[in-house]
């Protein structure tokens, strides 16, 4: 994980949030390129993990729950650490269900404008806030816009945790139609990948979860087209729950 050239936003897709949410002047100086399929949470074949951020959230997460527990999908759930402390009795309600908890950050912030001590504290608060809600230790973190700047890879290491992003995302910050989520996750999802969604509108327009919910049907009706399951990132990436 170190001992390579700095991979400062390597995660092109992903930094397009956070060009969009609160960086306009970095994208433009961003080679294209894609993740790098380390990080890209590239699994077994046979299905995809369905990967929720920003949460918990009061009413976005209660209706995700309540379509994975019809559905009987495992998801994993990448938490920011002050909306635990806000909404704690949701970020145990992901837990109790049986989902995989993950950190996403405890403020979400760009790690490319901070420094590389204040990243390191920033996750080791969220770790700390999540397993005092949850009961569970993470494995995973995905910073903020998807974001891994050199600081972000060195405490994932200190800390423990596997930096993972995604290979398709829904756009569904963009609180469009269902059927356009679906669409861009169509778009780049194949057997193997990792989906990004949000379960919480708490750093995207106000209500955006509602498309959140809305695509989810569809997604399950893709899946069975293709003959994938869905599960969440432990099960998907080895390592077992
Ligand atoms: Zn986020």
């Amino acid at each position: 994980m170190t001992g390579r050239a700095p991979v400062i936003g390597l995660a092109l897709p992903a930094l397009a949030v956070g060009v969009r949410h609160a960086f306009p002047t970095l994208t433009t100086r961003r080679p294209s390129g894609s993740v790098r399929p380390r990080y890209a949470g590239q699994g077994r074949p046979g299905g995809v993990a369905l990967t929720f951020d920003d949460g918990p959230d009061p009413k976005g997460t209660p209706a995700v729950l309540e379509f994975l527990d019809a559905r009987g999908w495992r998801a994993t759930f990448f938490l920011l650490g002050s909306q635990v402390r806000r909404h704690p009795q949701v970020a145990r309600s992901i837990a109790a269900a049986g989902h995989e908890i993950a950190v996403h950050g405890y403020e979400h912030r760009n790690h490319l404008a901070r420094s590389a001590s204040w990243v390191r504290r920033d996750l080791r608060a969220a770790r700390e806030e999540i397993a005092a809600a949850t009961g569970m230790q993470p494995r995973w973190v995905r910073p903020p816009y998807g974001v891994l700047s050199a600081g972000t890879l060195a405490a994932a290491k200190e800390l423990q945790l596997t930096p993972v992003l995604w290979t398709a995302w829904g756009r569904d910050w963009e609180a469009g139609p269902a059927d356009t989520v679906m669409a861009h996750l169509r778009r780049a999802l194949r057997d193997g990948g990792t989906i990004l969604l949000h379960d919480s509108d708490c750093t995207s327009r106000p209500g955006s979860w509602r498309s959140t919910v809305g695509a989810l049907p569809l997604l399950a009706a893709d899946m069975t087209r293709r003959q994938l399951v869905v599960r969440a990132l432990d099960e998907h990436l080895g390592g077992g729950r």
